[in-house]
């Protein structure tokens, strides 16, 4: 199969060349044609596996036959989780629709909303967005959607699992009812097969990982250590097997701060990406780090959420995650699109609790490494599998909602609304979910 047999436009193809993808992800073999086709599609497929192709060139494809948008009108709408995606989603966008008459546009909060209402003005092909940001620019009439063919809801569970159900039924509401739908979930947990109720009208169902599976091209070790030790024995690693560029996670936004420290006054070029940070820095940090200026980029979970790091060859747990799902999300920042690469975790005694859940939830027992100098005076526990089945997870409880970033109730409630108040009676609680806070 190649992205020709797709009867992709020659614009399309020449591009495809010149980012150097020579043949299809399966789940670009899967999703494309069934988009093309104009099917409601929810797709199983975690960051890595080239999902964001996989409907960013299908919708092109799609738009690039219709009507130019008018003004202030967005003819595809995708929804993201982060700001971070967002700015990912929407370059790849920009990329397939540069040599085409579309344009693509992102907008999420965090930064001066007068400039998006600007790029918004002329009209938009593809919008890029964070639910909040979108909201409120629609409040304000700066976008409006009676051109909308195709809305995406990329990495649902994290919006889910970041409390943004009420504003995704807020957004629902305001759609029109004809349109196609595309999900990108890397799960399908009940939660999400709710909202696909609502949402869908008879969706073809693709998957390429098997559920809670981690990528099979990544090496997974761990290193029992000592909780102290950690900051010296990441060095030591460092230095032994002469990693260059990598992504290390921090359970804590201060443990993020404090080890960024540590490793810069050992003479390394780390800088730390979390919530605390501001968005113009947030996307100077990855910038340098896609450069090379930065070479150890320390991140907790929220931040690190969909990060597009070409090639990353290492990943490293400084901490493990307190959510075991966390682990397979953070992993999947390497190994991606069938390149190798290698997740490393540093596990202390009193993680022993995460990693058992952790090889519950991936169905294997992590290898084990001890470093020479390191080895650990509290023992981390010999691991064998739970193979006992696992509970459905249960979705976090938002944050409480500040004051300063409203989001009044559409005036009229269309019927997708109503029907979606009734799913929230039958457990999916759409409406008493408040959005969380910035
Ligand atoms: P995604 O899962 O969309 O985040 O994509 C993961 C990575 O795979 C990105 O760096 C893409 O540039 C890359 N990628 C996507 N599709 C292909 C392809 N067909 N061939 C090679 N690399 C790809």
């Amino acid at each position: 199969m190649n992205f020709a047999d797709f009867g992709l436009s020659p614009e399309t193809l020449e591009t495809l060349s010149q980012q150097g993808y020579k043949t299809p992800t399966p789940i670009q073999t899967k999703a494309i044609p069934q988009i093309l086709q104009g099917n409601d599609v929810m797709a199983a497929a975690q960051t890595g596996t080239g999902k964001t192709a996989g409907f960013i060139l299908p919708i092109v494809e799609k738009l690039s036959q219709g009507l130019p948008a008018k003004s202030n009108q967005a003819r595809s709408l995708v929804l993201v989780p982060t700001r971070e995606l967002a700015s990912q989603v929407a370059d790849y966008a920009k990329t397939y629709t540069h040599n085409l008459d579309l344009r693509a546009t992102v907008v999420f909060g965090g930064v001066k909303i007068n400039p998006q209402m600007m790029k918004l003005r002329k009209g938009v092909d593809i919008l890029v967005a964070t639910p909040g940001r979108l909201l409120d620019l629609y409040q304000q009439n700066a976008v409006k959607f009676e051109q909308l063919e195709v809305l995406v809801l990329d990495e649902a569970d994290r919006m889910l699992d970041m409390g943004f159900i009420n504003d995704i039924s807020k957004i629902l509401a305001f759609l029109p009812q004809k349109r196609q739908n595309l999900m990108f979930s890397a799960t399908f947990s009940n939660e999400i097969r709710k909202l696909s109720k609502v949402l869908f009208n008879n969706p073809v169902e693709i998957s390429v990982n098997p559920q809670n599976t981690t990528a099979t091209t990544v090496k997974q070790w761990i290193c029992p250590v000592d909780k102290k030790q950690k900051p010296q024995l990441l060095i030591e690693l460092i230095q032994q097997h002469l990693w260059d560029h990598m992504l290390v996670f921090t359970k804590t936004k201060k443990g993020a701060n404090r080890l960024t420290t540590y490793l810069k006054h050992s003479g390394l070029k780390a800088a730390a990406i979390h919530g605390d940070k501001s968005q113009a820095i947030r996307t100077k940090t990855l910038a340098d780090f896609k450069k090379g200026k930065v070479k150890i980029l320390v991140a907790t979970d929220v931040a690190a959420r969909g990060l597009d790091i070409e090639q990353l060859p290492q990943v490293i747990n400084f901490d493990l995650p307190t959510v075991a799902e966390d682990y397979v999300h953070r992993i999947g920042r390497t190994g991606r699109a069938g390149a190798t690469g290698e997740a490393i975790s540093l596990v202390s005694a009193d993680e022993f609790n995460e990693l058992k859940a952790i090889e519950r939830l991936i169905k294997k027992v992590l290898p084990r490494k001890l470093i020479d100098g390191f080895e650990p005076n509290h023992n981390v526990p010999e691991s064998r599998l739970d193979n006992r089945p696992l509970k459905p997870k249960k979705p976090k409880k938002p944050k409480k909602l500040k004051a300063k970033h409203p989001t009044p109730e559409p005036k009229s409630i269309p019927k997708q609304q109503d029907k979606l108040k009734n799913k929230s009676q039958n457990g999916l609680n759409l409406q008493s979910r408040k959005r969380p806070s910035k």
